[in-house]
C-alpha cells in the first residue's frame, strides 16, 4: 500500500538515498531541500520537492500543507536534516552551539509535533524516524554541540514514543556512524583514518546502508518497534 512519506533534507547524502529507497517501494514521497535545486534523479522517480528551511516555523507549516495537498496527511516522517559546526569547547561560540541545537534538535521537535498532530487526526497510526548519530552515544572531541543535539534526539524520541504509542505511531532513532556524504567529506583525511581504526567493519558506511534501516523502521514489518535506538555504524558504538 502506498503511503504518504516526507523526508526532511532529502536532496543530499543520507536523505537522498532515503528518498530513493521509499520511492522504489512505491510510496508517495515528498522531500525538502533548502539550498540548490532538487536532484533530477529524485524528480525522475516521481518524488515531490518542497523548499523548506526547518529553522523557520512558517516554512515548516507551509511545507506540510503543500505535501498534504498533494499526497494526503503525512504517514511517515523522516527527520534527517542536520548540520555540524565542530570546534573544541573553549573555542566554540555561543552562536555555533545554538545553531547546531536549533537545526538538529529544536527543528526536529517542530517537525515531529506537526506530523504527530496530523497523524493523530488521521487515526491511521504512523511512523517517525529521527536521524541521530553514533556520536550521541560515544561522544566526540570537537563535537560537544553536535553530540548534545543528537543525544537530545534520543531523549526526545523515546519520550514521544511513550506519549503516542497507544495510537500506533512509532518513533525510532537511527544512529549512523561515519557515512560517505558531504558531512564526512568535510573531515580531514587523518581524522577519518583515526575514526576507521575504531570501526570493527573497518570502512565508512554508505548512505544506502542507512536508508535501508530507516525504510525498515517505517515499514509494516517494524510495527512493534518503538523507542529503539538503532545503530548503523559498522560496530563503532557497540557497548555504548
Ligand atoms: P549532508 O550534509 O549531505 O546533508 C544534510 C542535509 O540537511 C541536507 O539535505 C541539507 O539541506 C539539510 N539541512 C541542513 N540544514 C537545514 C535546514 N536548516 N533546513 C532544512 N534542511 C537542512 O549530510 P548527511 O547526509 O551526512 O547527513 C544527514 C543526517 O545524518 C544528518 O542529520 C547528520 O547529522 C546525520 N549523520 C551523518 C553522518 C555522516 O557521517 N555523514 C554520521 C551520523 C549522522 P541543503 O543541502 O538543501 O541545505
Amino acid at each position: 500500500m502506498s503511503r504518504s512519506v516526507l523526508i526532511i533534507g532529502g536532496n543530499r547524502g543520507i536523505g537522498h538515498a532515503t528518498v530513493r529507497a521509499f520511492a522504489q517501494r512505491g510510496d508517495s514521497v515528498a522531500f525538502t531541500y533548502r539550498t540548490g535545486e532538487p536532484e533530477p534523479d529524485l524528480l525522475f522517480l516521481g518524488a515531490m520537492p518542497v523548499r523548506c528551511d526547518i529553522t523557520d516555523p512558517e516554512q515548516v507549516e507551509s511545507a506540510f500543507r503543500e505535501v498534504e495537498a498533494d499526497q494526503g496527511p503525512v504517514e511517515v516522517l523522516v527527520a534527517n536534516a542536520g548540520i555540524s559546526r565542530d570546534n573544541l569547547l573553549l573555542r566554540m561560540s555561543e552562536e555555533d552551539f545554538a545553531a547546531v541545537l536549533e537545526t538538529n534538535l529544536t527543528a526536529s521537535y517542530r517537525l515531529a509535533k506537526r506530523a504527530t498532530r496530523s497523524m493523530l487526526k488521521a487515526k491511521r497510526g504512523g511512523r517517525i524516524v529521527l536521524v541521530s548519530s553514533a556520536v550521541a552515544l560515544r561522544g566526540e572531541a570537537g563535537q560537544t554541540n553536535y553530540a548534545a543535539s543528537k543525544a537530545g534526539l534520543i531523549g526526545f524520541g523515546r519520550s514521544l514514543a511513550r506519549e503516542i504509542g497507544s495510537r500506533q505511531i512509532t518513533v525510532n532513532i537511527v544512529t549512523p556512524g561515519l557515512t560517505d556524504t558531504a558531512m564526512a567529506a568535510a573531515l580531514p583525511e587523518d581524522r577519518v583514518k583515526e575514526i576507521l581504526r575504531d570501526v570493527p567493519l573497518g570502512r565508512i558506511g554508505n548512505p544506502e546502508e542507512i536508508a535501508s534501516t530507516i525504510s525498515f523502521l517505517a515499514s509494516e514489518e517494524a510495527a512493534y518497534i518503538t523507542g529503539a535506538v538503532v545503530p548503523v555504524d559498522g560496530g563503532i558504538s557497540m557497548g555504548h
